[in-house]
């Protein structure tokens, strides 16, 4: 394969824009049990390899699997949320290949009757807001990993920890419905948040719980015709799925403008060369024959469980930003940030239910409070400043009982030390305290320094009021209280 350089793949934007890309995502995440889904070993990520193995995992023969009812509870309450059909009877199958990270020969997943079909999710791009299909999803178990460095003969031998083996998984397969690669993007974040919430799987692309493959064409925009696709693996994070399409994009444009085709085939991203890699042709690809797993029963839904699990879903994303927006008079965008995730949103709710009005409560979180976590690695759950802390000094701001600048101090200071804002203003004396007599001083300086911005005033120039403002606060330190300077300077320039 001849590594492309970047003037090969440097193509006129008139050109790109003839051409319309068609993407689907297929997404493997780990579904959160304790327990792996066909045996009693543990899930647990990060322990010495080969610790968590059992005769079953380990494909012994004469074994058995059994179905971990937890896996299969966590696939529907996945199903639903994605607005899927949970199927009355699904079934599992055995997808054979040889690979030494399978120990049994075969994989069991779903095939013919999968657990879930004929979902959607939401996307939002550039403010579009857009329905993405899910064509359906699976459940299935994990392989064993191979590890190719770390240990005294990795040059001559590959090792392989089979702790991952038997783990739950459930494969999400979207419709062909994306456009461009930030719809992708946008998608594997948003289902992202959705298994968040839901508690389905704790979704680290880094650690390996949530991996995509993308398969992507183009065709002449206003073709009815998908055009051929080709599926790139190996993308372990979000940006690598955006920069690995927007090169496989480039790359099948320029095929097809200078003559040729597209073969359909698998590739894998190469992030330290920043281009794809063919890895097997279409012709090459597996025949797993696929048959139906004749150790276990079919799986049986009744509408019982399914409303059961239906009533524990928590209140998805879409819902919670639509809800703050017309509850709490918050922009879109706010309702986006402190939706990102539950907790977030929990505190933000429990900022406004201890007083602090909506708009203030989202924009002291989304500077002061975030920033602050951000520069000390924590995470919300582990603010040192309560909801009910933070309500309190958003309230003296908003009743002016000291400036907004003051209220920025105030906050550090809690952040750092766990102290109220109450008790803060008061030892360190930092409420309004400039006297009316002093404002008043003050705003006549200002006034009688600027004759020409007070005639402006007086012949309706009312954008001028903010100037005089501006100079009283700063005379006064930013101390004295906003309402007071307000009220002062209008009773003088009236
Ligand atoms: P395969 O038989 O190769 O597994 P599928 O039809 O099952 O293909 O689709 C696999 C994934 O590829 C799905 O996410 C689907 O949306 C996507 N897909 C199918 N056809 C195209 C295409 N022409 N261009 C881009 N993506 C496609
Ligand atoms: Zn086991
Ligand atoms: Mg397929």
């Amino acid at each position: 394969m001849a590594k492309s350089t970047p003037e090969e793949t440097s193509i006129a934007p008139e050109v790109l824009a003839k051409y319309e890309p068609v993407i689907g995502l297929e997404v493997h995440v780990q579904l959160l049990t304790r327990t792996k889904i066909f045996c009693g070993c543990s899930t647990r990520f990060g322990d010495p390899p080969n610790t968590n193995v059992c005769p079953v995992c380990l494909g012994l023969p004469g074994t058995l699997p059994v179905l971990n009812k937890r896996a299969v509870e966590m696939g529907m309450r996945a199903s639903l949320a994605l607005h899927c059909t949970v199927h009355d009877h699904s079934r599992f199958a055995r997808k054979n290949y040889f690979y030494p990270d399978l120990p049994k020969g075969y994989q069991i997943s779903q095939y013919e009757l999968p657990l879930a079909t004929g979902g959607w999710l939401e996307i939002e791009v550039g403010g579009a807001r857009k329905r993405i299909g899910i064509t359906r999803l699976h459940l299935e178990e994990d392989a064993a990993k191979n590890l190719h460095e770390g240990f005294s003969q990795s040059a001559t031998k590959a090792y392989i920890d089979y702790n991952r083996c038997g783990t739950p998984l459930s494969e999400i397969v979207s419709e062909p419905d994306m456009r461009t690669p930030e719809e992708a993007y946008a998608y594997l974040t948003t289902l992202r948040q959705i298994l968040l919430y839901t508690g389905v799987s704790d979704v680290n692309m880094e650690d390996g719980s949530l991996r995509c493959d993308a398969n992507v064409s183009v065709r002449l925009r206003g073709a009815k015709e998908f055009g051929t696709k080709v599926e790139v693996k190996n993308l372990n994070s979000f940006r690598y799925l955006q920069k690995a399409l927007e090169y496989e994009i480039e790359r099948h444009i320029g095929v097809l403008e200078s003559g040729g085709r597209i073969s359909q085939e698998t590739r894998l991203w190469n992030q330290a060369e920043s281009h794809t890699v063919s890895m097997r042709s279409k012709e090459k690809a597996h025949d797993y024959r696929y048959f139906p797993e004749p150790d276990l029963l079919p799986v049986h839904i009744s509408e019982a469980w399914r409303s059961e699990v239906r009533r524990t879903l928590p209140e998805l994303p879409e819902a919670k930003r639509a809800r703050f927006v017309s509850s709490y008079g918050i922009t879109p965008y706010d309702a986006e940030v402190l939706t990102s995730t539950q907790a977030l949103a929990d505190y933000f709710e429990a900022v406004v239910k201890a007083g602090a009005p909506g708009k203030a409560a989202a924009n002291w979180m989304q500077t002061e409070l975030l920033r602050g976590l951000k520069d000390s690695g924590k995470e919300i759950g582990a603010s040192p400043i309560t909801p009910a802390a933070l309500a309190e000094l958003v309230k003296l701001v908003e009743s002016s009982q000291i400036t907004g600048a003051i209220g920025k101090k105030v906050f550090a200071t809690m952040f750092a030390s766990g102290r109220s804002a109450a008790e803060i203003v008061a030892v360190e004396g930092l409420g309004a305290q400039v006297s009316d007599a002093a404002i008043e001083q003050a705003a006549r300086d200002v006034i009688a320094k600027n004759p020409d911005n007070v005639a402006k005033f007086k012949s309706g120039n009312e954008g001028v009021f903010k100037f005089f403002v501006g100079q009283v606060m700063k005379a006064t330190r930013g101390q004295a209280n906003p309402q007071a300077v307000n009220d002062i300077l209008r009773k003088l320039l009236s």
